[in-house]
């Protein structure tokens, strides 16, 4: 396995569409490895295509389990390729989330609670499944970089303002 390269705010493959994977190929598997690697040396709990170089529909995502003492530990890394979200729920929660291609920035943004998700698991299997709370949020987040949107996009124009110098001395760090 090998740890790749994340890609930080404003590199502009952060804004591209990324396109679907048509098969599990060995690269596929390769890259999924690399991903869950680069993901756990971050300490993220998600990592999209875009966010390494890569314009491909898959991310990895680390679920919130609750052990049997009642504290919440992060669950393995699980492989999401070609998602379809729909159904979001009316509900809405705020939640601070935080982003590997925004290093150090944390912004609250508001998300259904709950969404519908079917996606490829990485031995090409159809799954189909409710998303709640932190699970919906991870993988709300993940979606949008497939999409070229980035949690920044989600706030309002204040807020927005108010992030800018951080937003500039992520630029000026990662793209002198
Ligand atoms: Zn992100």
């Amino acid at each position: 396995m090998a740890k790749l390269t994340l890609r930080r705010y404003d590199d502009s493959i952060l804004r591209k569409k990324a396109s679907p994977i048509e098969a599990i190929t060995p690269e596929i598997e390769r890259l999924a490895a690399d991903m869950i690697e680069t993901m756990i040396h971050a300490n993220g709990v998600g990592l999209a295509g875009p966010q390494i170089g890569q314009l491909l529909r898959i991310f990895i995502i680390r679920d919130e389990i609750m052990e049997a003492g009642g504290e919440y530990v992060l669950g393995p890394p699980e492989v999401i390729i070609n998602p379809t979200l729909s159904n979001p729920s009316e509900e809405k929660v705020s939640m601070v989330e935080g982003c590997l291609s925004l290093p150090g920035l944390y912004v609250e943004i508001t998300r259904p609670k709950k969404i519908h998700m079917r996606y490829m698991n990485l031995k090409g299997e159809w799954i189909e499944e409710f998303l709640d709370d932190f699970r919906a949020r991870v993988t709300m987040h993940e979606n949008d970089h497939l999409n070229g949107v980035l949690s920044i996009d989600r706030i309002d124009k204040r807020e927005r303002k108010k992030v800018e110098p951080n937003l500039l001395a992520i630029k000026k760090k990662y793209h002198p």
